[in-house]
């Protein structure tokens, strides 16, 4: 299907960007790589009449490390993160760029605009949440920092104000004895995941001092779990604590049966890949290098 008709505006900063979105009010739109947005329009999902695109805003694609913290610009595409030091440096951020869709819409679709749509099956913001991410955002009120836990408020739906822009992501680099890994189920490589994973692990003489886990695709939002995280801190990670842990989150999740699966598939599915994925984050602690891991069906 055509999309209704729209005005189509470029601006060239981050402020005509915000101005432009503030003047036009409900009916306008920021566009960043189209990918999800565009599909949205297709399916008269959405009708904007204004697409305000970003894309030649300069400044909001660098990836870089400051001190000890690791900066991506809100227009850093997916391709872009995957092939930087920041993914050659943190395996879990390669796993999960790596994982999204198809080479095409890697090389258009953008960060900024994965946790801008709120869509719970992007991958960036459950990778996000095991980094404890914090969001710089700027609009007509100036800018803040929102952690991406508070980011989105409802399945696509933010908390972001009219005009409102992400601008970057920030997030500290791991420790060396911290590690992640992000593990996808998919039917094939353009097509949304089944169910995802996102696990990152600090290891103290074998002992777990640290965890973050959080499920995509899993409910209509990102799913976290303070009580499967506390099972696994302070302990070891032997196989009965990873299992109950993974039953905590999994029990916290609330899949949406759809043509991807049926609700109990999906359970199955994500209690399979929280054990896999401590599995591989606690080697990689312990310094062995394992590859991206993802399955099709
Ligand atoms: C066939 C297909 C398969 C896909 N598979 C996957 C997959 O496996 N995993 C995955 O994670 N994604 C997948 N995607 C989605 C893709 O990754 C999108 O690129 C991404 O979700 C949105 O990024 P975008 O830059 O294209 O945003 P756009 O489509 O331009 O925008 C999306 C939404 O975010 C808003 N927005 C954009 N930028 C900002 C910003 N800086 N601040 C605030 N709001 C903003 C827009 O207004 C819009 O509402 C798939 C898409 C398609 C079409």
């Amino acid at each position: 299907m055509y999309p209704a008709p729209f005005h189509y505006h470029r601006v060239d900063s981050l402020q005509d960007a915000i101005s432009r979105l503030a003047e036009l009010g409900d009916s306008a739109r920021a566009l960043a790589g189209g990918q999800t947005l565009l599909v949205w329009m297709k399916l008269r999902f959405d009708e904007p009449r204004h697409l305000v695109d970003l894309s030649r805003i300069p400044g909001l694609s660098d990836i870089r490390l400051e001190g000890d913290e690791v900066c991506i610009g809100a227009l850093a595409t997916h391709a872009e993160i995957t092939k930087s030091a920041v993914a050659a440096a943190i395996p879990s951020v390669y796993d999960c760029g790596s994982g999204i869709a198809d080479g095409q819409i890697r090389s258009r679709g953008t960060i900024g605009g994965a946790l801008g749509s709120a869509d719970p099956s992007c991958d960036w913001p459950v990778l996000l949440h095991t980094l404890d991410a914090v969001l710089t955002c700027t609009g007509p009120e100036g800018t803040r920092s929102i952690p991406v836990s508070e980011l989105v408020e409802d399945i696509y739906t933010t908390i972001l104000q009219p005009a409102e822009l992400i601008t970057g992501i920030r997030f500290r680099m791991p420790p060396e004895n911290s590690a992640g890994a992000y593990c996808g189920f998919k039917r094939c490589a353009p097509a949304y995941p089944t169910a995802s994973v996102a696990v990152q692990l600090t290891l103290e003489d074998d002992i777990c001092s640290e965890v973050r886990i959080a499920l995509g695709s899993a409910g209509l939002t990102t799913v976290t779990s303070k009580e499967a995280e506390n099972i696994l801190r302070g302990s070891r990670l032997t196989e009965a604590n990873i299992d109950k842990a993974a039953q905590a989150i999994v029990a916290a999740a609330e899949p949406v049966p759809d043509q991807r699966g049926a609700e109990d598939f999906k359970r199955a599915v994500l209690h399979s890949l929280v054990k896999r994925a401590v599995d591989i984050a606690m080697r990689r602690c312990q310094g062995e290098t394992i590859g991206v891991h993802r399955e099709y069906v």
